[in-house]
């Protein structure tokens, strides 16, 4: 890895971008997310149509000066599969799913969305393809409707509120102070775990990304939230293909797929009553967790 690139040119591309104001704040932001060292390779093509095929081809991977997470990993996701990623905190869950929209590329072997090697692929085509609803998270100061709008800046109105409803978000935010007007963010209204996990989803509806990446929350949600999310996921994981860091069990009970990595690779890979009966990692994860 390791390009140095003129911190001073960064924060000056910042600058300019924010300047730009609403678009340019939103691309700034990805920006300072973003190495500075990943981009389009010469001769990077977008994809015409995804399909949303997934693949890994002895895929090592480390962060710079550190020891490596990811270790001759191969693996292939089929296009509209729902896999259920788990396994201990730290082993690198977050950053086999980051490779995929290269937020880092590989060490070594290769990353593949629909057979083709993602270096090759256009970022903007890349980023475009793959959505990713994190744990943390981001919400700017700004109405609901604003904030949904992130998802897709172009989207009307009826589509945002639309997108709403589908993540089981629309009720909560028209029961706020002032529905889809209500400033959330920093200074706003506060939200539970569970309502900003469903605006995220809201974004995602309204991105409509092949690939979906979900890193779902650690942290309890009450029941009833709980259900809400789940349902919101299951609808959104519909007709795309989607990888979930699950941590609950109501999430990999519906996988097609679940995937246990450990510090040794993808130990265990099937669904979630071969595994049990297996009595390996996946069991022992209940057992002593009672969660995943
Ligand atoms: P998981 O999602 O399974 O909990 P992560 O992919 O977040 O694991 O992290 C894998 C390992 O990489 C951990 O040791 C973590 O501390 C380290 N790590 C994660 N992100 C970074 C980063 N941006 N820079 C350096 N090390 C990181
Ligand atoms: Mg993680």
């Amino acid at each position: 890895v390791g390009v140095l690139v003129d911190p001073v040119r960064r924060l000056d591309n910042f600058i300019r971008l924010w300047q730009e104001g609403y678009t340019g704040f939103i691309r700034a932001m990805e920006l300072l997310e973003e190495e500075p060292d990943i981009v389009d390779r010469p001769g990077a093509v977008p994809l015409s149509t995804v399909q949303g095929q997934i693949g890994f081809r002895n895929v090592s991977f480390a962060y710079e000066g550190a020891p490596r997470v990811l270790s001759g990993l191969d693996l292939d996701i089929e296009a509209g599969q729902f896999v259920a990623l788990v396994g201990p905190s730290g082993v690198g869950k977050s950053t086999l799913c980051s490779l995929i929209p290269r937020f880092y590329d590989v060490d070594e072997g290769a990353v593949l969305l629909d057979g083709r090697d993602v270096r090759d692929v256009t970022l903007d085509c890349l980023r475009a393809s793959v959505g990713i609803v994190q744990q943390d998270v981001y919400l700017f100061s700004g109405s609901v409707m604003e904030n949904l709008r992130y998802g897709r800046l172009d989207a009307s109105d009826d589509e945002i509120l639309a997108a709403a409803r589908a993540a089981n978000a629309h009720e909560f935010i028209l029961a706020l102070p002032d529905g889809y007007n209500t400033d959330i963010g920093q200074r706003g209204v506060k939200l539970s775990g569970g309502q900003k996990q469903r605006l995220t989803i809201a974004r995602a509806f309204l991105k409509n990304p092949p690939v979906l990446i979900f890193d779902e929350a650690t942290s309890a949600l009450d029941n009833e939230s709980e259900r809400a999310v789940q349902q919101a996921l299951l609808g959104l994981a519909k007709g795309r293909t989607t990888i979930v860091i699950a941590h609950r069990l109501s999430t990999v009970r519906h996988a097609d797929r679940i995937l246990v990595l450990t510090h040794d690779g993808i130990v265990e890979d099937g669904k979630h009553e071969a595994l049990m009966a297996a009595g390996g990692v996946y069991a022992a994860l209940h057992s002593v967790q009672g969660r995943i």
